[in-house]
């Protein structure tokens, strides 16, 4: 059929209508109309009101439910200016998207008037039916409810169609037990550890602060494909991610996408999408090509890590939105293209002060880079005693595809810190600091130490976390992911190292001062701790064995990763800084062991139907016609040796895609179930080679039949077509 041709032609020959007339307005007109900020708060409320807010969301103090009201009232009255009908409180499930249920802010009543219901209770507190989001056991079956709680820290936003907007309010969901169902609350709780356990290091060396929290920047990668194509494949449009489909002639071998120019329907579309950020109040800085072709990234500046990972889940929502209007489809998945690069997300993240002090940029006294090391190295501790948190926050289906496969890093956590950081801590291990102290100063200035790196360029892209400068990145995060909770395992055991390394500080500085305690209390943890460091190739072979050498841990797939989660040590560290009890911690692993077995089910599901309704089909039509021409060529008596040949290839093929198909389905009647994690590791040891088998079928005969035939857009056409 030449129906694929017609998607073709249609693709090539798109013009964006929607926002035809869409010109990109200057950032500072924009920026920020569609979010009420306590900059824009100060002006709708009573000074004493505003005041009380500023300090729950600048220091962390708790909210007097009285000033609520009238925030609520403020923001009705600056949502209705601005043309919003509804309000839904916005948050974010466990399923790693966000989640809505609006409500009218004027409900018409019967004597043909209309009454206003938002009050400071709806502000604070909403009630949505819980039942159909996942808690991992969380929530009794006959308790279907759960609430969410206004987070009066997070701005809220306006959405908008052509049609109208609403008012989003970020807020946390828990069960009516208290128990946390979704992102937000453990990151908030997280937020609360790491502040206590920063100030009270920062109070050693004589810094006064309100308030610490981390800083989180991501960098998002993303696919455009022509929405024609998307909507001909069955497999983007359940899984993500194409199930089938043979390598294109012309990959990213040329490297030539790499920050090249961006192409135009490309660039219109970024311009659109920036400008919707801009307007949410999303500070995006900048964009450009990634490897693969048809990749691209888009960034922004770093914000407080709650607000960071409410921005980065919109960014997601505006890039999928915007995409549409220039007929394109926002791909997010870690692997939407096999044999191509896949996406990532970099989360870059540091601990700053209210006062604007980044706790991990060398300094230039050497006062300054005594504190400086004191973060560094809790941080490279807090890596060491948590590879498995590290690795368990970004386990899932999708990511398993990246990490490892010389593309991404590998699955072995450990952190890169530059050559010259590297040196200092070898000194330090090496006592080579000793001479120093004459100066009283442990010469962690100059002139014994060269000064440390300032923005050190870092181009090792192999290490999964890396210290570029004046911030660590942790690179193994996946493009789908929420954010969250790669960022509550990083708050949370950084705090557990701060508390560590404060403990035996302040025992030591009873007899000592601070540069000999601080000496004595770095090389200690930097002993036990500086296998964590790596500054090698992460993608080699010989990084496999170095690692097991030294102990790490390597746990390759989401399978082997999960089950640790919910360790003694794990448990054991969530609970003590409250930022999740032990059920919730357990639910966690249930709920993503479940998402993962969930979204292989769906993987499997679309290939089966898709090799046996499509391919098939269009390969035994090409079959068919090839019987024929042998048929003819023979009784004219021809010479037909080529068309026998294609004939035999073809029927062996279509034979092989026949019991690649039966073995999938053998397979997944033979698996024995069992707990959660059994049947994760089912799945990842019989039921993906199973699938890989079909695809391999799939994509010999795609080699093969007629072009004409092929009912699947092809990886050419999708990646080259913009
Ligand atoms: P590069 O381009 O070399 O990777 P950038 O300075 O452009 O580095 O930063 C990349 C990302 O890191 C951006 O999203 C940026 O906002 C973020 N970032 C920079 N400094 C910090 C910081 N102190 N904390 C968290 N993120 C940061
Ligand atoms: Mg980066």
């Amino acid at each position: 059929t030449i129906r694929r041709y017609d998607t073709l032609a249609a693709a090539r020959s798109y013009k964006p209508v929607i926002n035809g007339d869409f010109k990109q307005a200057h950032v500072t007109e924009v920026f920020g109309e569609f979010t009420l900020n306590l900059d824009g708060l100060k002006e709708r409320l009573p000074k004493t009101v505003w005041k009380e807010l500023k300090n729950t969301i600048e220091d962390g103090q708790q909210l007097n439910p009285s000033v609520a009201d009238a925030v609520a009232l403020a923001m009705k009255e600056w949502a209705t200016e601005m043309g919003a009908s509804h309000f839904t409180h916005w948050f974010q499930p466990l399923t790693g998207a966000t989640a809505e249920k609006h409500d009218s802010f004027i409900t018409p009543n019967q004597g043909g008037g209309a009454i206003s219901e938002f009050s400071g209770k709806d502000l604070i507190q909403g009630e949505p039916d819980a039942s159909s989001f996942p808690s991992g056991g969380l929530r009794p079956t006959f308790e279907a409810r759960g609430y969410t709680a206004w987070d009066p820290t997070s701005p809220v936003f306006l959405i908008e169609n052509q049609n109208g907007k609403y008012l989003c309010i970020p807020t946390a969901f828990a069960s009516w037990t208290g128990e946390a169902l979704d992102h937000k609350t453990p990151l908030l709780r997280s937020i609360e550890a790491l502040d206590k356990q920063a100030k009270r290091a920062l109070a050693l060396f004589g810094v006064d602060s309100k308030r610490v929290t981390s800083t989180v920047g991501c960098e998002q990668e993303y696919f455009l494909i022509d929405q024609e194509f998307f909507y001909r494949r069955p497999d983007l449009m359940t899984s993500g991610r194409t199930l089938m489909g043979a390598k294109p002639p012309r990959g990213q071998e040329l490297d030539d996408h790499y920050f090249g120019s961006i192409p135009d329907r490309v660039l219109s579309f970024m311009l659109e999408a920036e400008t919707e950020l801009y307007k949410l109040g999303i500070p995006v800085k900048t964009r450009h090509n990634e490897v693969a072709p048809g990749q691209f990234e888009i960034a922004p500046m770093f914000e407080n890590c709650n607000i960071a990972a409410d921005h980065q889940q919109l960014t997601m929502i505006v890039l999928k939105k915007i995409a549409k209007n220039y007929g394109f489809e926002c791909l997010l998945h870690e692997k939407p293209f096999d044999g191509l690069n896949g996406s990532g997300k970099h989360l870059n993240w540091s601990m700053s002060t209210k006062e604007g002090l980044n706790l991990l940029e060398p300094g230039d006294s050497p006062h300054e880079n005594m504190q400086f090391l004191f973060f560094f190295s809790a941080v490279l501790r807090a890596v060491y005693k948590h590879q498995d948190l590290l690795r368990v926050s970004i386990a899932h289906a999708g990511n398993d595809h990246r990490l490892g496969a010389n593309e991404a890093p590998p699955a072995i956590i450990s952190a890169y810190v530059g050559e010259q950081l590297e040196d200092i801590i070898n000194q330090l291990l090496n006592g080579g600091l000793k001479k120093s102290m004459k100066s009283g100063l442990m010469g962690l200035g100059t002139p014994v130490l060269p000064t440390l790196p300032k923005h050190a360029g870092d181009r090792n892209r192999t290490s999964p976390f890396a210290f570029t400068g004046n911030k660590f990145e942790f690179r193994a995060v996946g493009s789908s992911q929420s954010v969250s909770f790669p960022i509550v395992v990083l708050n949370t055991i950084v705090a557990e190292a701060i508390d560590e390394l404060c403990e035996s500080l302040e025992k030591k500085m009873k007899k000592k001062k601070l540069e000999m305690s601080l000496k004595e209390v770095l090389v200690e943890s930097l002993k036990e701790t500086h296998d964590i460091v790596f500054n090698g190739d992460g993608y080699s072979d010989d990084w496999q064995k170095e690692a097991k050498k030294r102990g790490l841990l390597n746990l390759k797939t989401t399978a082997d990763a999960l089950p640790t989660l919910t360790s003694k040590k794990n448990v054991k560290l969530f609970e003590k800084y409250k930022v999740l009890n032990d059920r919730e911690v357990h639910s966690r692993l249930e709920i993503w062991a479940e998402q993962y077995v969930t979204n292989l089910t769906i993987e499997v599901d679309t290939t089966e139907a898709m090799a046996r309704t499509m391919v098939f089909p269009a390969a035994v039509r090409y079959l068919n016609e090839l019987a024929a021409a042998v048929k003819e060529t023979k009784s004219l008596k021809m010479k037909n040796s080529g068309s026998e040949k294609m004939l035999k290839t073809v029927n062996s093929a279509l034979n092989d895609l026949s019991d690649a198909l039966d073995n999938l389905k053998k397979t997944q009647e033979k698996l024995k179930g069992g707990d959660i994690i059994d049947q994760c590791k089912e799945y990842r040891d019989y039921v993906i080679p199973a699938m890989t088998k079909v695809r391999d079928a799939v994509d010999f005969l795609e080699r093969y039949t007629a072009d004409d035939y092929w009912p699947l857009p092809i990886y050419r056409e999708m990646l080259f077509v913009k």
